[in-house]
């Protein structure tokens, strides 16, 4: 198979054979073809198998009919942070290498001016985070009726961070005409939804089951207490006992993203760190560093790290083991991407031990330890000293079972760490205030998402509130946004201190 049997412009095989690339992969050789036609596609690939080029190509070989109009883009890529739409605009440049298209990349976090002169000047192809895109309608600089394809990449994602009914009142303002291409890497309920609503007669394409490891990728567990310093002292030696080139160490909070990060710079080691509270200019620098090798090991938490195209990355190591087991897949698989080989070791605490099982329940096997497991009488100790502190409940965010909220579980997480700090939704999204604002106010959110998912995002809706909007975030500490009868929305009869205190109003 190659790529000059999918039916893509001569053009567009040029620039691909240029790129380097030889052969498609599976989601490349089963969407393109379909995607050229201008029929719509469902696509359930994860980061790492190609995706970005199987809507790329065909869309650069659409493309080549017809021109943009001042502010009437002929297609649309929702992605749900900055710095996937910034990689995506990046592929543009790389495969769309012989075509004069004008890319508008619409994010947070730099001026609206450039922006608004690539709309001005007709885009062919506008590369959006949905505040920010809303942002641009709501300022009459867009004007989405010209619409010909819709990509939302990375669906899943933009359901983790509550973008779902941005999604929404995108779609119903593009042409029915529309062709539309989806891509999510797991197809929970809600995405299944959103797909049946806005996709017609989709092909769909999947191309490795969700929540599946890639094979070429050396899983191993490290045991260790859970005393900070015996942690990073136990991370040392795991990073040192395998010949790294470059690796991510992954954190569930923020807060240790920068505590490891600083061990590990005293320790020697060329690191950097990348997290929610860094700037879109600062990320974007750490990144670069990193990619060009100026920098060999990334400290970051998923929020940050999520979905980023950083390849040949020989080495992940789990910091902490995540309390949702998909996001132990997203973590590795930042490695053994492409068919290369990968290595993903992590620190297990007895603490742990549950999480860890949910993992390989998931992934149907059981990873190797590198010196010995953990005992059952040391996983019922823990358990034991855990209920004596009273934290049975506290590790899955006080709901049963770690059900998810509209909030992705690492921000959750991430947030106690200080109310003031930027804490949006989308990381991507910091500088939005007025979008998420908006956001809040779009009454359709408690009614639309049902059970569990419509109450995470109403309060993952009440945090972002707290952060970034000032009228709100006075009221949040008093009664009226936070209490329905006597009881908080989403939280049960128990509102943790941190939720209740006043709002630093920026
Ligand atoms: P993605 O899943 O789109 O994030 O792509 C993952 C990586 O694979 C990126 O670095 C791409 O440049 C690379 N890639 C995509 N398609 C191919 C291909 N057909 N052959 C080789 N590398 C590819």
């Amino acid at each position: 198979m190659s790529f000059s049997n999918l039916g893509l412009s001569p053009n567009v095989v040029s620039a691909v054979e240029a790129a380097g690339f030889e052969t498609p992969t599976p989601i490349q050789a089963n969407a393109i073809p379909i995607a050229v036609t201008g029929r719509d596609v469902l696509g359930i690939a994860q980061t790492g198998t190609g995706k970005t080029a199987s809507f790329v190509l065909p869309m650069l070989t659409r493309l080549e009919r017809g021109r943009a109009r001042a502010r009437m883009p002929r297609t649309l890529i929702l992605e749900p942070t900055r710095e996937l739409a910034a990689q995506v605009a990046e592929a543009f440049e790389l495969l769309g290498k012989n075509h004069k298209l004008t890319v508008a990349l619409l994010i947070g976090g730099v001026s609206y001016d450039e922006q608004d002169k690539k709309l001005d000047r007709g885009a062919d192809v506008v590369i959006a985070t949905p505040g920010r895109l809303l942002d641009h309608r709501e300022r009459g600089k867009l004007l989405l009726n010209g619409i010909e394809i819709l990509v939302v990449d990375e669906a899943d994602r933009m359901l983790d961070m509550g973008f779902i009914p941005d999604i929404e009142r995108v779609c119903k303002m593009l042409p029915f005409t529309r062709q539309t291409l989806f891509f999510s890497a797991t197809m929970p309920p809600e995405i299944q939804r959103l797909a049946d609503n806005f996709l017609h007669t989709p092909e769909r394409i999947e191309v490795s089951p969700p929540a599946t490891a890639a094979s070429t990728i050396v899983q191993r567990l490290k045991k260790t207490s859970d005393a900070p310093a015996a942690k990073r002292q136990a991370l040392r030696e795991l990073m040192q006992e395998v010949d790294v080139k470059n690796a991510i160490i992954f954190c569930n909070r923020k807060k240790d993203v920068g505590v490891v990060y600083r061990s590990l710079h005293r320790h020697k080691f060329n690191v950097g760190a990348l997290h929610g509270d860094m700037d879109q200019r600062q990320r974007m620098a750490t990144l670069e560093a990193f990619r060009n090798g100026e920098i060999a090991f990334l400290v970051a938490s998923d929020v940050a790290a999520r979905g980023l195209d950083i390849p040949n990355v020989s080495h992940i190591f789990n910091y902490d083991v995540p309390v949702h087991p998909e996001d132990y897949v997203h973590r590795i698989g930042r490695t053994g991407r492409a068919g290369r080989e990968g290595y993903a070791a992590m620190l297990v605490t007895p603490k742990d031990y549950k999480a860890l099982k949910a993992i390989e329940a998931m992934l149907k096997e059981e990873i190797t330890w590198l010196d010995g497991a953990i005992a059952p009488e040391e996983v019922a100790e823990a358990e034991a000293a855990d209920r004596g502190n009273g934290r049975g409940r506290s590790r899955r965010g006080g709901r049963r079972g770690g059900q998810r909220t509209g909030r992705s579980r690492s921000e959750a997480k991430e947030a106690p760490a200080s109310t003031s700090e930027p804490q949006n939704a989308a990381e991507g999204e910091t500088a939005e205030p007025k979008r998420a604002d908006d956001r809040r106010n779009d009454g359709r959110r408690g009614k639309r998402g049902q059970g569990k998912r419509a109450e995470g995002q109403q309060s993952a809706a009440q945090d972002r509130g707290k952060c970034n909007d000032a009228p709100r975030g006075k009221t949040q500490g008093g009664k009226s946004q936070g209490k329905t009868q006597g009881r908080t929305q989403g939280m049960g009869d128990h509102v943790p201190a941190f939720m209740m205190r006043p709002v630093r109003v920026p």
